[in-house]
């Protein structure tokens, strides 16, 4: 993937001594490839790629003394240019309330993403939405609706598959007015290819609504296509954001990369799995970072607080941050992770996650993790929080304690030396982005 790709590249410069204009065309190659085998548009790899250079080879990098970490952090603030800069914030009407519609080719997420969008709006700002079903044309549609507004305990206004979308989701706007709720978020229907009729249907629907918000809802799988489409219906319905959703597939990202810089639509929110708390806002730096393999700790931050105490989660987010991170800590982490749900999503937010081998075994293995929990709980205290000193005396004593065997200590050992590291890399990495001015 293009992740794996371009640590595999940019690893050859981390921390190197000195970086040559050769050294840098070479990796230009690679980031090139590695992008255009992401599916990322071919024009959006080729400005990329000429913006990246040209700051590569500029003094900024040269000069630095530590050229290799500047040529990552070149390439991660222009990944983050690429993807909007900044973080593009739903909509807020002056008089509510705030109509949303929800656009999108057939099985793209659309109904899912309302569920999610609705939950997100109350947990996360306090809001109470109104769902309406504007897709008439198969009845299992609005059903779908209903069960997702059961499941969240919230309104859907219905009126079955009688009625025009444009009447249903005008009167769906007049109940929420009635009933004084701060958003409607319209479930409009799909077809398998745009055509007109679903245009026209929409503009319909857009006329007489005068919606605050249009997202398109794609499907990141679909690559090159999901950029199309975006095109496609910017072009004739003029769209205000994007939703990017099964992200926690198998994709190769590149939608993520080409949509706000071939369409100039922000992507608003990603769907990252099923449920209907896998929505999270897009944030361009993290994705970033997320896409160059350096963990997204500050989304891991964002799922303790609002799943665990918030004070917890800035001291573990300062102990990151200042290095002072100890077997304690992991425990501690390890418990609490558990109880955030999808073990794979939080392990994969790790820094580092996705290049440690064995930390991916560990993702996968509940049974592990309780293996991992009994290890670091036959520790004594001072050696949970100097591991150096665990020698193989030690060693033995802990693997007989816990049950383990010593090579499972050794490997635990090692995994959590390997965290600490990829952590003080992103540590560092942090600092050389304060330091720099930052471009884009
Ligand atoms: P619609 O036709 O655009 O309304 O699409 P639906 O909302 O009915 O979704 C189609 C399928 O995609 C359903 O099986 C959803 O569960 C699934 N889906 C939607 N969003 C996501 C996501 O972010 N991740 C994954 N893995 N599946 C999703
Ligand atoms: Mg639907």
């Amino acid at each position: 993937g293009l992740a794996d790709r371009l640590q595999q590249t940019l690893q050859k410069v981390r921390g190197k001594g000195k970086v040559t204009e050769a050294d840098v065309k070479v990796m230009m190659r690679e980031v090139r490839l590695a992008l255009l085998e992401a599916d990322v548009n071919f024009k959006v790899v080729k400005q990329f790629i000429a913006k990246v250079k040209e700051r590569a080879i500029g003094q900024e990098v040269l000069e630095s003394l530590t050229p290799g970490q500047q040529v990552v952090k070149v390439v991660n603030e222009e990944l983050t240019a690429l993807m909007g800069g900044e973080q593009s914030k739903i909509a807020v009407a002056n008089k509510p309330p705030t109509v949303i519609m929800m656009v999108g080719l057939q099985g793209a997420g659309k109904t899912t993403s309302t569920g999610k969008l609705a939950n997100h709006l109350r947990k996360k700002h306090n809001r109470m939405p109104l769902l309406v079903a504007a897709d008439v044309y198969r009845p299992a549609a609005i059903n779908q609706l209903q069960t997702l507004g059961k499941q969240l305990g919230m309104p859907v206004f219905d009126l079955g598959t009688d009625t025009s979308p444009v009447e249903i989701a005008k009167r769906g706007i007049e109940k929420a007015k009635e009933e004084h709720h701060d958003y409607v978020i319209i479930d409009t229907a799909g077809r398998l290819h745009i055509d007109e009729g679903l245009m026209d249907e929409l503009a319909q629907i857009k006329e007489i609504t005068n919606p605050d918000e249009i997202l398109l809802v794609v499907d990141a799988m679909t690559g090159q296509d999901a950029v199309n489409v975006a095109q496609s219906f910017h072009d004739q319905l003029g769209l205000s954001g994007v939703v990017l959703t099964k992200l926690d597939g198998d994709t190769r990202g590149g939608a993520a990369l080409s949509i706000k810089s071939v369409t100039n639509t922000p992507v608003k929110f990603i769907g990252m799995g099923e449920k209907l708390d896998a929505l999270e806002p897009f944030h361009p730096e993290r994705m970033a970072s997320r896409i160059l393999g350096m963990g997204d700790v500050l989304s891991l931050i964002e799922k303790a607080q609002t799943n665990v105490d918030e004070k917890k989660a800035k001291e573990l987010e300062e102990k990151m941050r200042t290095m002072s991170f100890t077997f304690e800590d992991f425990l501690e982490q390890l418990t609490q992770v558990r109880s955030m749900g999808p073990l794979d999503e939080i392990l994969g937010m790790l820094p580092g996650a996705g290049q440690m081998k064995q930390l991916k075994n560990l993702k996968v293995d509940d049974k592990q993790l309780n293996h991992v929990e009994a290890i670091i709980k036959s520790m004594t205290k001072g050696e949970k929080l100097q591991p150096e000193t665990i020698n193989a005396s030690r060693k033995k004593r802990i693997a007989k304690g816990s049950g383990r065997s010593v090579q499972e200590v050794n490997r635990l050992l090692k995994q959590f030396e390997d965290m600490k590291k990829m952590m003080k890399q992103m540590s560092n990495m942090q600092k050389g982005k304060k330091k720099g001015g930052m471009g884009g």
